[in-house]
């Protein structure tokens, strides 16, 4: 057998929440440092790795080694890849699982996976004995940079996503890098969809600085970590700021309403990722922010061509299968969480890199944008 990799040092970014305040600590093989960060967290604790069975197929052995190099007892519960397991049925096999490995309370679980195993574990943590300290090993770009981090939990409900769930935050993120060498480029791609979300909502050097390197991010290294640090600074100074979303978190959903009503549309299938789905929300925000007279045309067109040359969608056209019409977009709009009294509220842009919360947009203009955005697919 090889020799492990050894970890260099790691970017630490710690997420500011008084004495819920934790980690997220970025870099490649950063895996192999889990059971001594996990034993020098909570001494004693035994882990529960829950994990699906593609990523277990992966990671899972390097994981529970590292476990082992920490003296840290571990079980595993393997669930099912995709978005169908963050449901009460996988919430429930889950939870009879952490009590059935006789989880307890110091103990800790370890959502080792994307998104759906981070919001599906991170819940069942928050629930089982009234609550088990997690730690979120990330292996999504998303979920690096956005599930992972912020203690959003939840599993989707028959009338939607993320509907049953609970603000709890982990005691460690650990994002190891190297791990996203496995997946597949169109989730690495999706992922980056969020990366560029944070430059355009806050950050215009971070924006000019991911369209210089873009290519050495998705080549990995350096740069890579770098854009996910990056990312995790800004979303834990949001997150620090207003850990429940009564005000500035919600500029993190800069083309989230766009996006849902195209996942919706979709059926959440692999027909548009999330992370798709969000890069043509964004188009579709900073081109609304044009027409009301919010951003300069410039600017948006600037914010289009870096997306789309990251290969991913910012035309309606670019959704396999198509799209519904205006009015069922606007329907599917209406059902975001964010809307009050008839008026949606959308993220939109004044500049690169600033982006503001409009609490009360008019159906009529935005329905009539749609229907030449459709026009022009
Ligand atoms: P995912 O968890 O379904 O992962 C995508 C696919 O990649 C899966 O098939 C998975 O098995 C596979 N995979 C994971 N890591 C891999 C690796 N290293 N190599 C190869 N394959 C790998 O999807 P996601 O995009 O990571 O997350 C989407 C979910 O995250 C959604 O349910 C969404 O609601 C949620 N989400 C939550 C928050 C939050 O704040 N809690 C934020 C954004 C998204
Ligand atoms: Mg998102």
């Amino acid at each position: 057998m090889t020799a492990p990799l050894r970890p260099g040092d790691p970017t630490i970014v710690n997420v500011a929440l008084g004495e819920r305040s934790y980690d997220i600590v970025i870099g490649r093989n950063q895996i192999a440092t889990l059971g001594v960060r996990a034993a020098a967290l909570r001494p004693g604790a035994k882990a529960a790795i829950v994990t699906d069975h593609t990523v277990a197929d992966l990671h899972l052995a390097a994981v529970e080694a590292a476990f082992a190099a920490g003296e840290v007892l571990t079980n595993r519960i393997i669930v099912d890849a995709g978005e169908a397991t963050k449901s009460f049925a996988g919430f429930e096999r889950v939870c009879e699982a952490l009590i059935d490995v006789k989880a307890e309370r110091g103990d800790v679980v370890v959502a080792l996976g994307g998104g759906v195993v981070g919001d599906l574990a991170g819940f069942a943590a928050a629930t089982v004995r009234r609550g088990l300290d997690y730690i979120q090993v990330p292996t999504t770009l998303l979920a690096q940079v956005d599930s992972s981090v912020g203690g959003k939990t939840a599993i989707n409900s028959r009338h939607g996503k993320n509907l049953i769930g609970a603000f709890y935050q982990p005691i460690l993120v650990a994002a190891d890098t190297s791990v996203l060498d496995t997946l597949p480029p169109r989730q690495f791609r999706a992922g980056y969809a969020e990366i560029v979300k944070y430059a355009l909502l806050g950050d215009a050097g971070f924006f000019a600085w991911l369209e210089a390197n873009v290519k050495e991010v998705f080549a990995g290294g350096a740069a890579r970590e770098h854009a996910i640090a990056t990312s995790c600074r800004m979303k834990a100074s949001i997150v620090a700021r207003d850990e429940r979303e009564s005000g500035d978190r919600a500029l993190l959903n800069l083309g989230h309403t766009f996006a849902h009503a195209l996942e919706a549309a979709a059926g959440f299938s692999d027909r548009l990722l999330h992370g798709e789905a969000v890069a043509l929300g964004m188009a579709l925000a900073a081109e609304f922010s044009v027409r009301i007279g919010a951003l300069a045309r410039e600017h948006a067109a600037r914010a289009t061509r870096h997306l789309a040359g990251a290969g991913l969608p910012v035309r309606l056209g670019d959704v396999t299968g198509g799209v519904p019409d205006a009015d069922r977009l606007m329907e599917l709009m209406s059902q975001d969480k964010k809307v009050r009294r008839g008026k949606l509220t959308l993220v939109l842009l004044r500049d690169i890199g600033a982006a503001y919360i409009s609490r009360d947009v008019d159906p009529a203009p935005l329905r009539a944008f749609l229907v030449e955005k459709l026009d022009e697919q």
